[in-house]
């Protein structure tokens, strides 16, 4: 019989999926998740390890894969986000950002764009198709290092979206998230991986080799190792600071009608920067 060595712990395959389905279950349970739940696919393993755990539960699952339009790397994920959807029987939903007019490869910020344009057509996509809920793989070590992330910039305006389920407002038409992978480490997630066979594309975006938030993520690892819960409890102490914060709420973007923090959402700005861009490099061929 296979043994599991993680951290100091030792379960067998069974133990260990027993495990792992019980924390997501506990996030599932305390929200009360139920009906429709898009599902962010990105191609890369936390996406995938969730449509694997949320296909055992009682829902009804819209997959989608937002085509950021990277050259090589975001075809290679899309292929991969396509097998794992069929896999369970789904069709999944692409959505081009090049349809918007915005090309991330001109993008100064290209992270920051990224994290813009996917939020924005995440939800989109979510209330155009009536869904309760919007789902992505976001896990544990991607909430303690974003939250870290931002108080090493002193960010701390930036401290919402620290807990498992973030809730929606059909007014402002904000589709409510949930991130059903939040009690578990990226090694965990890997291991589950492993051991259930499930495919997924293990490139990393290469705009993305040299930020700085995958210091902070191998260091809490680390630390982790060293001390056994402490990011269970980083995480539990920054939802602890939301609730304490004044919280600014979003109003709708006078163009689009989606949520926003200003008149012009962040993605409509976007827009406008991306036209300009394009009758400039336009001009300078004529
Ligand atoms: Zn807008």
């Amino acid at each position: 019989m296979e043994i599991i060595k993680i951290n100091g712990r030792e379960y067998t395959i069974e133990e260990y999926n027993r495990y792992f389905y019980g924390r997501v279950r506990s996030v599932m349970d305390k929200y009360r998740v139920k009906g429709n739940i898009a599902v962010a696919l990105s191609g890369g393993k936390d996406s995938a390890v969730m449509l694997h755990v949320l296909s055992k539960f009682d829902l009804n699952l819209c997959p989608f894969y937002i085509n950021i339009g990277i050259p090589e790397y975001s075809k290679k994920c899309m292929e991969y986000a396509i097998k794992a959807a069929s896999h369970y029987g789904y069709e999944i939903e692409i959505i081009n950002l090049a349809d918007y007019g915005i090309d991330i490869n001109y993008a100064k910020k290209k992270c920051s764009v990224c994290g813009t344009v996917r939020r924005y057509l995440m939800n989109k996509f979510a209330f155009e198709n009536e869904c309760d809920y919007v789902a992505t793989g976001h896990n544990l070590s991607d909430t303690v290092t974003f939250a870290l992330n931002n108080m090493i910039n002193v960010n701390t305006m930036n401290m919402r979206g620290a807990k498992p389920v973030m809730e929606g407002n059909k007014d402002i038409k904000m589709v409510a998230r949930l991130k059903p992978l939040y009690w578990l480490r990226d090694d965990e997630i890997a291991i589950y991986a492993e051991i259930n066979s499930i495919s997924y594309c293990k490139d990393i975006c290469p705009y993305a080799k040299h930020a700085p938030t995958l210091v902070i993520k191998e260091w809490i690892h680390e630390l982790e190792k060293r001390m056994n819960g402490s990011m269970i409890n980083l995480a539990k102490s920054f939802s602890k600071i939301e609730d304490m914060m004044d919280r600014t709420e979003p109003r709708t973007c006078d163009i689009c009608g989606y949520p926003s923090y200003g008149r012009i959402c962040k993605f409509c700005k976007l827009r406008r920067e991306h036209e300009k861009i394009q009758r400039d490099s336009g001009k300078n061929k004529e």
